[in-house]
């Protein structure tokens, strides 16, 4: 354990909380300053993958040619400035404050009133999971499934590990994934997959494709950021 200052020690008793997007003393997860940064998708968007649009679609330049196996996407951040320092913040810091007090509402605020029978998370490894001690998908999932009131449900797994999708061009992305999860029992009506961060969409494809493989009828993906 690093010691801190004496100073800082003192003044964590009155400020004991920073700010994800610019890392200074805040007297809550965000400054004021940063909360006006946030990178907001607003509408229009595609519904189908998430993307911002011109106009209000379903199926983009993006992803028409993309074969996906959810039914839609949503994300209320691009993964840039404030955002990406949210999504790091907990992931890499372990700063879970920051879920519920920003990310669960601005996801759960993005589904405009939508309805789901339950909310799945993408799920972590056991090897990156013993790594870093929490799944942030699974905190995520939870605190949104508790304001739009359904039941968080613990139903996919990850049955291998798989190379950090980061590190991978997109072709090789769905590679990385394929048959990496699978379903602990079925999960019947339409469900809400959530993750931290889409760019290809590549694991929520995989996820969805293995729920609706189980008797999922309809897979809506929500994440905090997306690429664009
Ligand atoms: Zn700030
Ligand atoms: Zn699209």
């Amino acid at each position: 354990m690093v010691l801190k200052p004496y100073a800082e020690v003192l003044a964590d008793l009155f400020y004991p909380q920073r700010c994800v997007g610019c890392s200074r003393r805040s007297s809550d997860v965000l400054c004021r300053t940063c909360f006006e940064a946030l990178p907001e998708i607003s509408p229009p968007t595609c519904g189908r993958c998430g993307l911002p649009t011109a106009f209000e679609v379903y199926g983009c330049d993006g992803c028409r040619t993309v074969e996906l196996a959810f039914d839609g996407a949503r994300a209320p951040l691009r993964y840039e400035g404030v955002g990406k320092g949210a999504v790091h913040a907990l992931k890499y810091e372990g700063y879970r404050r920051v879920v519920e007090r920003l990310m669960a509402p601005l996801m759960a605020g993005s589904l405009a009133g939508m309805r789901f029978d339950a909310v799945v998370a993408v799920p972590l490894h056991r090897a990156r999971l013993a790594k870093r001690g929490f799944n942030q998908a699974e905190l995520m999932g939870r605190a949104v499934a508790g304001r739009i009131g359904a039941p968080f449900l613990d139903k996919l797994r990850a049955v291998r590990g798989t190379r950090d999708q980061v590190e991978l061009a997109a072709p090789e992305r769905r590679e990385n994934v394929a048959g990496a999860f699978d379903a602990r029992g079925p999960v019947a009506g339409s469900v809400l997959l959530v993750d931290d961060v889409m760019t290809t969409g590549a694991t929520l494809n995989e996820c969805a494709r293995v729920l609706k493989t189980s008797g999922t009828r309809e897979v809506h993906a929500l994440t905090l950021c997306r690429t664009c």
